[in-house]
């Protein structure tokens, strides 16, 4: 395929475990990334001429590609402007979906607006987590969203949070299925309320969920929680019971430190860490009879 005529540079055999936390996994045949709307809509339409499959993605964190690799385009969104709507003690923030979901979580606390702060710590961007419903001690995405500019084919949209039927971990994005031929859907931004707070408050609630975060999380290249936690008890704990913290396929490693984590410990394989994901999900069925639900994405 001719990729000189893209609206912005087209990389070819990409590898992806430069773009994911796991480090590991197959190459993206092409990748680019916009920069900015204007950006990601000029390659979204020269993507949907070309009839080439896409794939968005924010900072790869919750993500592994299989090691045979993706055949169409794989583009990370990296716009990260943001500006605030202050209305006396609330405001509404809206924030272009590759921003940092941590660091602009820092930025408002120290300016004194709650309503992020729960996200400190938290790898990956704005979009990430407005698809995935991330959450963490004591939040998560759709309790503070009010909506996101959403790209549908070439429209932009603005899905009110309604629209986004959360759940845990998942949202009306996360499970839709793309028909044969359309593009899937960007998150371009999001808005967000907050609240006015005393800003060393804030900032103290931050450190204290900084230091946990630090003493709960293994070391190593991961992607956080592999699975979701089954109603009621805990994904780790349940692989953990059923023996296998510690078990090692190739480079991976299911964490002695958390269960529900996969390391890679040097040059892991998507296989390898593939393989761990088979194992644990097999285990835990035949031990307790529970299902264990993917949380990860894979490609
Ligand atoms: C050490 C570690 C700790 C973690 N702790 C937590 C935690 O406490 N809580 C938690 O919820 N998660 C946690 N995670 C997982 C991860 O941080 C979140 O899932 C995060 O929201 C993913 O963001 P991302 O930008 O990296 O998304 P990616 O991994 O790049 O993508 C994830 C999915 O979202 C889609 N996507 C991403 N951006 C867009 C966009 N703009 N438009 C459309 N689709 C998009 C991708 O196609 C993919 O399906 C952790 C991960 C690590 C590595």
């Amino acid at each position: 395929m001719d990729i000189t005529n893209a609206p912005l540079p087209i990389r070819e055999n990409e590898p992806m475990d430069r773009h994911t936390s796991w480090r590991a996994g197959g190459v993206a045949r092409y990748y680019a990334e916009p920069g900015d709307r204007a950006a990601a809509l000029a390659l979204a339409a020269w993507a949907r001429a070309h009839s080439l499959a896409l794939i968005w993605i924010g900072r790869g964190t919750n993500l592994l590609v299989r090691d045979a690799g993706y055949p169409g385009l794989i583009a990370m969104y990296r716009a990260q402007q943001w500006w605030i709507d202050e209305h006396s003690d609330t405001a509404t923030l809206t924030v272009e979906a590759g921003a940092p979901m941590a660091g602009v979580a820092r930025r408002l606390a120290a300016m004194g607006w709650a309503g992020l702060e729960w996200a400190e710590g938290l790898p990956g961007t704005v979009g990430g987590a407005v698809v995935g419903n991330a959450g963490c001690y004591g939040g998560d995405t759709a309790g503070v969203l009010l909506s996101a500019d959403v790209l549908v084919d070439d429209v932009v949209e603005t899905w009110p949070v309604e629209r986004l039927a959360y759940a845990y971990r998942t949202s009306a994005l996360k499970a839709a299925r793309v028909a044969p031929g359309a593009l899937p859907p960007l998150v371009l931004s999001a808005s967000f309320r907050l609240t006015r707070d005393d800003p060393a408050a804030l900032m103290a609630a931050m450190q204290r969920i900084a230091a946990e975060r630090k003493r709960k999380t293994p070391a190593g290249s991961s992607c956080g929680s592999v699975f979701k936690n089954p109603p009621g008890d805990s994904a780790g704990r349940l692989i953990e019971r059923a023996g296998l913290k510690g078990r090692a396929v190739g480079e991976a490693i299911i964490s002695p430190i958390h269960a529900n984590y996969i390391v890679n410990t040097g040059a892991a394989t998507a296989a390898d860490i593939l393989a761990l994901i088979d194992l644990a999900r097999s285990e835990v069925l035949r031990q307790f009879g529970i299902a264990l639900e993917l949380e990860v994405c894979v490609v």
